[in-house]
């Protein structure tokens, strides 16, 4: 599949599901089983983290409910600017609930910084977040993360999730790009 593409592959399908399984663990473990707040609620940030919600909700050994946002970020395609859209809310209220972001990829931190903010004010029981990749060198703001799965490069990335014009998302591992598929 997209044969020609691909420059690299940085992290491979069973590093990721090996990652994700530890997480779990981890994550689990936090939550009590229930709790007169509910199931952990999981926050999937639409669409780069449909894959790690939907495999991360079947490795964890407790139960959780899923709901999505939609945020857009205005900015290049490849950067953001830290001013924030919601394009699609939450369907319900997490007043009161455990909720834990579930998140593709911190780049700046600008659009997780802004998140955390927004969902603060709806007075959760709690409020964390796990996300698949980080840029430590891209940080631009300091976000309170408590669950990262890979700490990578400042390089752009497609794959499990991530785009780049929505194609590769499709791809089980995480990969660069070749040069000449930014260029047309
Ligand atoms: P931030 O606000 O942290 O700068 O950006 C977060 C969003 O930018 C991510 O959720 C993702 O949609 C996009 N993004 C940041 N870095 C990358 C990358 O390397 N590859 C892809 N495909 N998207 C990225
Ligand atoms: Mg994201
Ligand atoms: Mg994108």
């Amino acid at each position: 599949m997209y044969e020609g593409d691909i420059a690299s592959v940085l992290i491979s399908e069973d590093q990721i599901q090996d990652k994700i399984a530890e997480l779990a663990g981890i994550i689990a473990e936090r939550y009590p089983v229930g709790a007169p707040e509910g199931d952990l609620l999981l926050v999937g940030v639409l669409k780069g983290a449909v894959f790690f919600m939907t495999d991360l909700a079947r490795a964890l050994p407790i139960p959780t409910q899923m709901e999505f946002m939609a945020v857009s970020s205005y900015g290049s395609s490849t950067s953001s600017s830290g001013v924030v859209r919601i394009l699609k809310d939450l369907d319900k209220d997490i007043a009161g609930r455990h909720v834990l972001i579930v998140e593709d990829i911190i780049d700046s931190g600008l659009t997780l910084s802004w998140l955390m903010r927004n969902l603060r004010t709806r007075n959760p029981a709690s409020l964390e977040v796990v996300t698949l990749l980080r840029k430590p060198d891209a940080i631009k703001v300091d976000v309170e993360v408590a669950n990262v799965g890979f700490d990578i490069p400042d390089e752009f990335v497609v794959g499990y999730g991530l785009d780049y014009a929505e194609r590769y998302r499709d791809l089980p591992y995480i990969g660069t790009l070749e040069p000449t598929v930014y260029g047309g």
